[in-house]
């Protein structure tokens, strides 16, 4: 792959920045894909949401999210401070408005990892943006993920199942689908698309 940099930026001279989503179901590792991307391409900006949800043991606030109780959420909102935002099993998570188009202005790509529902309200605010979808290896491999993970209650996990079926049958609303086989193909995949015309 050809990815030139100038400085610290790996955007080729003649390529327009454009937003790229990261989407599919929970558990299918897109978090796992933006921390190796987090490691692999520091110089990647990547957006960091808002979140109601509490922290996960080793989760810091201003990395992995801004951790905001309710009143602070509502205000976000109210202030049209977010992209979009959603609800996702009982927590809402949003996306700072303001830091994603001071990036995309200053030339630079960028990677948002949200949910389907955020992903459908950021195509319908920027048309240009490219949707990723990042599919499991099969369906069994998703339960196994979702089941395996050991930190969230029986009844939160039969949420996220079930958000999970709904959200593999948007695929086809996507522009490109990334099969999660190895952490390391899917960033160099991601990458590579974030940096194409
Ligand atoms: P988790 O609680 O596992 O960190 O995230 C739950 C879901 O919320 C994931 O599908 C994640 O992609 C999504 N999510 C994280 N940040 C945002 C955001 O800013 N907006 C939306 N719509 N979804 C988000």
């Amino acid at each position: 792959m050809a990815a030139t940099s100038r400085g610290t930026s790996p955007v080729p001279p003649d390529v327009r920045p454009r937003l790229t989503v990261l989407s599919g179901p929970s558990g299918v590792g897109k978090s796992t894909v933006v921390a190796h991307m987090r490691t692999v391409h520091p110089e990647v900006w990547l957006s960091v949401s808002a979140t109601t949800r509490k922290p996960r043991p080793g989760e810091r606030n201003g990395v992995h999210y801004f951790f905001v109780d309710d009143e602070e959420f509502d205000k976000l909102v109210a202030n049209g401070e977010l992209l979009e935002w959603a609800e996702f099993a009982g927590n809402r998570y949003g996306t700072p408005r303001r830091a994603v188009l001071d990036r995309l202005e200053a030339g630079e790509p960028v990677l948002l990892e949200i949910d389907l529902q955020g992903a459908r309200l950021v195509r319908q605010s920027m048309d240009d943006a490219r949707l990723v979808f990042l599919a499991p290896p099969s369906w069994e491999e998703l339960v196994r993920r979702l089941t395996g993970r050991g930190t969230e209650a029986p009844e939160v996990i039969e949420r996220r199942l079930a958000a999970a079926k709904v959200e593999l049958a948007a695929e086809a609303e996507f522009d490109t689908t990334l099969v999660n086989t190895s952490v390391e193909d899917v960033a160099r995949e991601l990458l590579a698309l974030m940096l194409q015309a």
